[in-house]
């Protein structure tokens, strides 16, 4: 059975303390309950380890939002997979459609970046999804294959590794979703194109969320199709009361 997960992706927002405060609460609004999935949160690279102390010894996963391509050394500014390991978090974002987007990242440097997050043992969380002029244009799962293509350099235990998350750009942060039928369809497609590439065995064993406007009032409906199996959340994961519907929604 593949996991269940949602995820938040606290992007950049929080201060260390606001950070901190949202991980408690986090913390609180989960104590006591019986969640039927994986909860993991990514924070900006500043709160990852006083948030990974800080939910130590809870259900709740920490993860990064994005490492460097490099292992060590001089780059000013990067934090590489080891160091976000070193804090206890075993997550990494990578391929988010804004580092995409505003980074100009491509498969060449998404490659070493997963090949580093795995050789530290943090689990990639593989973000793919077209732009609305690519869904307009019907051309949309050529670009999630081409950017799948990344994935696929990966022998087939360490795609085994790897969490796949499908969010159309246009739904990212816009309150327009991709309707739970959209959202299925293409899920669907990046299963049966890990089967073409992989096996049947890792296409059933790969968990596969979507991100994009994901809410308390549309998480069921979503995560009711049968190749859904979870979420990456933005703006409803800052605040716990609206990060825990979508958790429940998996009853
Ligand atoms: C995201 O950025 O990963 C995301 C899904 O954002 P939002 O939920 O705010 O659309």
């Amino acid at each position: 059975m593949r996991k269940k997960i949602v995820a938040g992706n606290w992007k950049m927002n929080t201060t260390l303390q606001e950070g901190i405060a949202l991980a408690k609460d986090l913390k609180a609004a989960l104590a006591g309950k019986t969640v039927k999935c994986d909860v993991v949160v990514c924070t900006p690279f500043i709160s990852v380890a006083s948030v990974a102390k800080e939910v130590e010894g809870s259900i709740i996963g920490v993860g990064a939002e994005d490492c460097s391509a490099q292992e060590k050394g001089a780059y000013t500014g990067e934090v590489a997979a080891n160091m976000i390991a070193s804090t206890g978090a075993k997550y990494v974002i990578l391929g988010h459609s804004e580092r995409r987007q505003y980074h100009g990242e491509n498969n060449a440097l998404l490659i070493q970046k997963l090949q580093q997050a795995l050789a530290n043992g943090l689990t990639p969380i593989f973000c793919v999804g077209e732009v609305k002029e690519e869904r307009e244009s019907n051309t949309f799962k050529s670009v999630i294959e081409g950017q799948m293509a990344a994935l696929y350099t990966l022998s087939a235990a360490d795609f085994a590794k790897c969490v796949v998350a499908y969010e159309p750009v246009w739904a990212i942060g816009t309150g327009l979703t991709a309707t739970s039928e959209q959202a299925q369809e293409v899920h669907a497609f990046i299963r049966k194109s890990i089967a073409d590439h992989y096996d049947a065995k890792v296409a059933e064993e790969t968990s596969i969320l979507y991100g994009g406007s994901c809410k308390g009032s549309n998480a069921p409906e979503l995560f009711a199709q049968p190749d859904i199996d979870g979420g990456l959340i933005g703006g409803a994961a800052l605040k716990a009361d609206t990060f825990m519907p979508i958790i429940e929604a998996w009853k």
